[in-house]
Order: structure tokens, then sequence, then C-alpha cells
């Protein structure tokens, strides 16, 4: 039973469903035996329904989510300056292409449920977002690699490619958003292929503190 049915219900099997937000207990008792009973602390958040811009930014990270239905689709600013920063790269002999970049909250709900059932949550929750918590989300943010291998992985960070998009990538708009030894405060681990498009004028700005964007907006990244 439930202490609070507004808030969680709990069926005879023992599944519990949310109701509305807050908090509520719900005691679920053994069939063959009443002096058997378990107490389950039920906390139902509030659904997200709002973005959450800061300094003009919009965040989405372990503690700002997305709301599930924001479903923007390709930014087409951030797409088009891919598109000018790839050009100009391969004036230089660089050559990038994208991997992967706007995914939708059910994209991401497969995607890291995946993830999950693989290594586990603990382990998920380093390298992949939780749905509605996925920068993706937003339209914003590119996987990218280079032209001659298929896939993300660290050792970008060291190929012409990868060092060419951490020194330049700001003066297009982006950001690396994960950097290195940055884990305990972005929440992720270090991501030398994804980008996020802010803008030139403020990429150039975190790039030149050496900050990365919950530092330099002073902001957190954990789920509560
Ligand atoms: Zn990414």
């Amino acid at each position: 039973m439930s202490s609070d049915t507004n808030i969680a219900t709990v069926d005879r099997y023992g599944n519990i469903y949310g109701v509305a937000a807050g908090e509520c207990t719900v005691t679920v008792t053994s069939t063959s035996n009443s002096a058997v009973y378990a107490e389950v602390k039920v906390k139902v958040k509030a659904e997200v329904t709002e973005l959450t811009y800061i300094d003009g930014i919009l965040i989405a990270n372990k503690t700002y989510a997305l709301p599930k239905t924001y479903a923007p689709g390709w930014n087409t600013e951030g797409a088009a300056q891919l598109n000018v920063m790839f050009a100009a790269a391969q004036t230089e002999g660089i050559y990038l292409k994208m991997q992967s970049g706007y995914r939708s909250y059910t994209d991401q709900y497969i995607i890291y449920n995946d993830y999950v059932a693989r290594d586990g949550q603990a382990a998920a929750d380093r390298y992949s977002a939780r749905p509605g918590h996925s920068e993706h989300q937003t339209g914003l943010a590119f996987d990218l690699t280079t032209t001659y291998y298929n896939g993300l992985w660290e050792g970008f960070a060291d190929t012409p490619e990868g060092k060419w998009v951490a020194e330049n990538c700001h003066k297009y708009g982006f950001i690396i958003r994960y950097p290195k030894e940055k884990e305990h405060i972005t929440g992720y681990m270090y991501e030398p292929w994804h980008v996020r498009y802010i803008g030139v004028e403020k990429a150039t700005a975190v790039y030149e503190s050496g900050l990365c964007l919950e530092e330099y907006l002073n902001i957190t990244s954990s789920y509560s």
C-alpha cells in the first residue's frame, strides 16, 4: 500500500507507479507471511517542462534536463558552421567528418538503456547521458571523426584531425565539451570528438579561459 496514492501507487505484484511529483512511502507485504514486509521510500520527480539557458547557452547536462518533448532537430546554424569548419580544415590537409549529431529523446532512451544492460548503470553514466540529459537532443552537439576512420575513440585526440579540432574549433563556434581531466566536473569521460556549438564569441571565451563549460558558467553536472 502507499502512504499517498496522489504521489505513487503500488499493485499487488509490488510494481510502483508514479502519479505526481512528491515523496511517499510504499509498503509491500509478503503474501505468505504478513510479518515480512518492505517499506520503500518513493520519490517522483517533476517532469521537466522548460529549457534552461545560462548566459544565453542552452544547458543539457546531468543537473539540467531537456523536456521529453523537445525535438528541435539539427540546428541549422551549428550544422552550417560545421561545414565551414570542415572546409577550412581540408585546406590544411585535415580530413574531418561528422559521425553523429541530433538525437531525439527516444533515440537516447534506447541507446542509454542498451549501455546500461551491457555495462551497468554506474559505468554507462560515465559515457552516456540518461534520456533528456543528452546534449545531442539540443541539435547543437556533434561527434567528429576522421574521414579515414569510422568510429569515436579517445585516440582521435592524437590524430592530426583531433589536434586541429582542439586548437581551432572555437574559431567556428564550437567547444570540446568534455575535456580531459574534467570528468569530476562535467560528469563525463574525456570525449575529444564531441563538440558543442555555442557561437564564435562564447566559444572563444571558453577556449581562452581553459575551463570546461560547467566551470565557465559556474554550474554543476550531477544527477540528484
Ligand atoms: Zn557526443
